[in-house]
């Protein structure tokens, strides 16, 4: 019943962002046998007032297009024939690039995020690609006359790249504010996702979705697939928190009697 948000699935980035791939593979595994996987697309209509999908339901993101979802998501999201969308920052894929600046961690080499070509693959094979602004700025901190030009100059090199509508934005690091929201808007976008640490409220440009991280266990996992959002929240389940999330896991047990 929630959208997921993942990052990167490299191997060896000691970062929160960074799920093992057998990790990933493990986690995608359960989730085609145990939730119907949907593409977002169609889940958007299904979302309740709360930004909720219906029980069962779960829809797979990735922010930030990282290069090695190529190597890690791709094989395991076809045979598992799992929709996807990621969400790309457009002007990584200009031909002056941008470096992956916008991480608190640095990676065990400099980070690379997909080449024209692998969006292109990718596409082809069915994974749904989406705008993460323009250069992965916090919108917070623009104008609202600057995010209406960062989320613009995105969907349009996404949709000249693509060859089809980019209607949906997930905003950097999750973070909006009424001016960032109307920006969405006016850019373009039908609707935009955020990354919410506690309750917040949700319309079509505030919708939730919950992170998946490097430590969270295979519990944590399938929690976060399941409760509502402002009961597990994206950061504080996480490993150093065994005894709420097994607290949770039996509540969650005795509601399935
Ligand atoms: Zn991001």
């Amino acid at each position: 019943m929630t959208i997921l948000c993942y990052h990167s699935l490299h191997p060896t980035w000691e970062s929160p962002l960074a799920v093992r791939p057998d990790a990933f593979a493990g986690q995608a595994a359960w989730l085609r046998r145990n939730r119907r996987v949907m593409p977002l697309r169609d889940a958007l209509p299904q979302l309740d007032a709360r930004g909720r999908l219906p029980r069962g339901h779960a829809a797979l993101t990735f922010d930030d297009g990282f290069a090695e979802l190529h190597t890690h998501a791709l094989p395991v999201l076809m045979r598992g024939r799992l929709p996807a969308t990621v969400f790309l920052v457009a002007q990584t894929l200009t031909p002056a690039g941008r470096p992956v600046d916008w991480v608190d961690t640095a990676g065990p080499e400099p980070l690379s995020t997909l080449t024209p070509d692998q969006v292109l693959e990718m596409r082809d094979a069915g994974v749904d690609f989406q705008s993460h602004s323009w250069a992965h700025h916090d919108l917070t901190q623009l104008s609202e006359a600057e995010c209406v030009r960062d989320l613009r100059d995105s969907r349009e090199l996404l949709s000249e790249l693509l060859g089809v509508p980019v209607p949906l934005l997930a905003y950097p690091r999750g973070r909006h504010s009424p001016h960032v929201r109307r920006a969405a808007a006016r850019a373009g976008y039908t609707h935009a996702f955020a990354l919410p640490e506690r309750a917040e409220d949700v319309d079509e440009y505030a919708v939730p979705r919950i992170g998946v991280y490097r430590n969270n266990g295979p519990l944590t996992v399938r929690l976060k697939a399941t409760r509502p959002y402002a009961r597990v929240r994206t950061s504080d389940i996480g490993a150093g928190n065994v005894r709420r999330v097994k607290r949770m896991a039996e509540r969650l047990r005795l509601q399935r009697r």
